[in-house]
């Protein structure tokens, strides 16, 4: 039976959208962070800020991701999972708290954060929290992406890296119609793990969203040849497929998120990190 309770996740979205905007450097930003650390703490997880100086087209920008591991131990550990989604908002000019883009995702992997210590399984779980997600100017070009590739850059460089047997990144997951995308970035075993799992637990009309070419905190662990999955929600309307009309403005509160959709997406994940529990196919793409 599954644990994830998307009411208690939607709580999570709550208290980011309370703080405010969230961008890098910001003190609303640090407030999210010792949320998540005093939250995943008092649950048993081990938890490192990991700091780090950003070069951007606005300049140098001190940038913080948040790493949780359970059991405690070193990070990430050997065979160990790795779930991750981006603590920061958008940079605007007007008020943006991205209930939905940021919120959504750090919410799931809060409320996983309860579930998996009551999960028995042996391989250690990483909880990543990155920031500078998104771009500061311009999407692309090395603008965006920040957090995870300074985690990605920095495990590789200390040969951590390939401690990862799979990563399943959340975003944008929260709205009451959600439909999931399949990316066709993602590694292809293990999207299809989820996939399944989906069908079984009855949601897998959800995960019949759109085909993308998805940008996201997944592509360097790609880079980095460590199997990875995006779940977002994300698309385009002709074809079939939803894309929040309020997506990057400032309608992206609160009451667009759907404590249910919360729900279906972290029990799939919550089923999937059970079936990554054993022997897992390894794929190399050889680029
Ligand atoms: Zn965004």
């Amino acid at each position: 039976m599954a644990l994830f309770d998307g009411q208690k996740a939607f709580e999570h979205v709550r208290a980011q959208v309370e703080l405010g905007p969230r961008p890098p450097g910001s003190i609303a930003l640090a407030r999210l962070r010792a949320y998540i650390g005093e939250y995943l703490g008092a649950l048993g997880w081990k938890v490192e800020e990991q700091p780090f100086e950003a070069v951007t087209p606005n300049g140098k920008i001190a940038m913080v991701n948040l790493v949780a591991r359970y059991p405690p131990g070193e990070f990430p550990g050997q065979g160990s999972i790795l779930l991750g989604a981006h603590a920061d908002t958008k940079v605007f000019d007007f008020e943006f708290v991205g209930a939905n883009d940021g919120g959504s995702g750090v919410a799931c992997l809060l409320e996983l954060g309860r579930v998996v210590p009551q999960l028995d399984l042996w391989r250690p779980t990483v909880l990543a929290f990155f920031d500078g997600e998104e771009a500061q100017v311009a999407w692309g070009r090395g603008d965006g992406l920040y957090g995870s590739r300074h985690l990605v850059g920095s495990w590789w460089s200390e040969r951590r890296l390939a401690d990862l047997v799979a990563v399943v990144i959340l975003d944008i997951v929260g709205d009451r119609q959600l439909r999931v995308t399949r990316d066709l970035h993602s590694t292809s075993w293990l999207q299809d793990l989820a996939w399944e799992v989906a069908w079984q637990q009855g949601v897998g009309e959800i995960f019949e969203g759109p085909l993308e070419w998805i940008e996201d905190d997944h592509l360097p662990f790609l880079v980095g040849k460590v199997a990875s999955l995006v779940l977002i929600g994300f698309g385009h309307d002709d074809q079939g497929g939803y894309f929040p009309p309020y997506w990057h403005t400032p309608e992206d509160t609160l009451d667009k998120i759907s404590p249910l959709s919360l729900e279906q997406v972290g029990r799939v994940v919550e089923g999937a990190l059970a079936r990554l529990q054993g022997s897992l196919p390894r794929e190399h793409s050889g680029a």
